[in-house]
């Protein structure tokens, strides 16, 4: 499921085609779903003759700012990717002045295009995105102070900090050393300084390789590129359940924490601190 980092690479792909700036000719709609609030008859309507200005993303959202003053709201979701060529699972296409068309494929179809008046009111609800300068160490440290649940469903809650799921949440903890199941507002400072530093760098590293893939079906991510992301080589814990710690060589357990498949290590990540 596309994190921060691979929707980063998506945006930062489809930028570097060079579609911002062009008009917007044509719109199929395949799947209705796909698109809110309108029918995909009135979202066509309301694509066509505006310009595509820019493209932005905040925490997992990809923004495109439509030259109408409106803006598509796109969340991948399961499976939701782009091309600049046909596949098999093409939800939506948009074809843009100079020919150039533009591919939306979701095999499972829980991707989101939501066309707004106002991107705040999506994006007003979350919290910092995790790779701008709003995530800071001290907001992060009174978040984790207010609460008194365990550390994961929190870090992957997006009003608290934009931008993980599952991959990169295990994947920071493991870092860290810190266990998943741990109350929020028991980690020291020192802790929460570290957790903070790992969450960053986890997911740096990430937007530097292009992203994660971790498997090799239809509907795992893939860049625009079509090119599956290079993080996976580099996954610490995430998916390696019953596999040798990178760092001590303990074998590394999976339990389900929060209704979410967890991998970490019970030697560097100790339950009881
Ligand atoms: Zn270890």
């Amino acid at each position: 499921m596309p994190e921060l980092p691979e929707v980063e690479t998506i945006a930062r792909q489809l930028r570097a085609r060079g579609i911002e700036g062009r008009c917007i000719e044509q719109v199929e709609i395949n799947w209705e779903k796909t698109v809110e609030p309108l029918s995909g008859a009135a979202f066509c309507e309301a694509l066509i003759g505006s310009t595509l200005n820019t493209i932005s993303r905040y925490g997992k959202w990809m923004m495109f700012t439509l030259g109408s003053g409106r803006t598509i709201m796109i969340h991948l979701r399961m499976s939701g990717s782009f091309s600049m060529a046909p596949g098999t699972h093409d939800r939506i296409i948009l074809t843009l002045s100079g020919g150039t068309k533009v591919y939306f494929s979701d095999p499972r179809k829980f991707g989101r295009w939501k066309l707004v008046d106002d991107p705040a009111r999506i994006l007003g609800a979350l919290g910092p995105d995790a790779l701008t300068k709003a995530f800071t160490l001290k907001g992060f440290r009174e978040a984790l102070s207010r609460r008194k649940r365990i550390l994961k469903p929190v870090l992957l809650d997006q009003t608290v900090v934009a931008g993980m799921g599952n991959i990169y949440v295990d994947e920071a903890l493991w870092e860290s050393r810190i266990h998943p199941e741990r109350i929020c507002c028991s980690l020291s400072d020192d802790e929460t300084e570290l957790l903070y530093k790992a969450i960053r760098h986890v997911l740096q590293v990430g937007v530097k390789n292009r992203g994660t893939s971790l498997g090799e079906g239809r509907s795992n991510y893939r860049d625009v590129e079509g090119d599956s992301g290079g993080y996976r080589e580099k996954v610490k814990a995430y998916g390696r359940g019953g596999r040798p710690c990178h760092r001590c060589g303990t074998l590394l357990e999976r339990r389900v924490v929060a209704q979410r498949g967890t991998t970490f290590c019970p030697f560097c990540q100790p339950e009881n601190v």
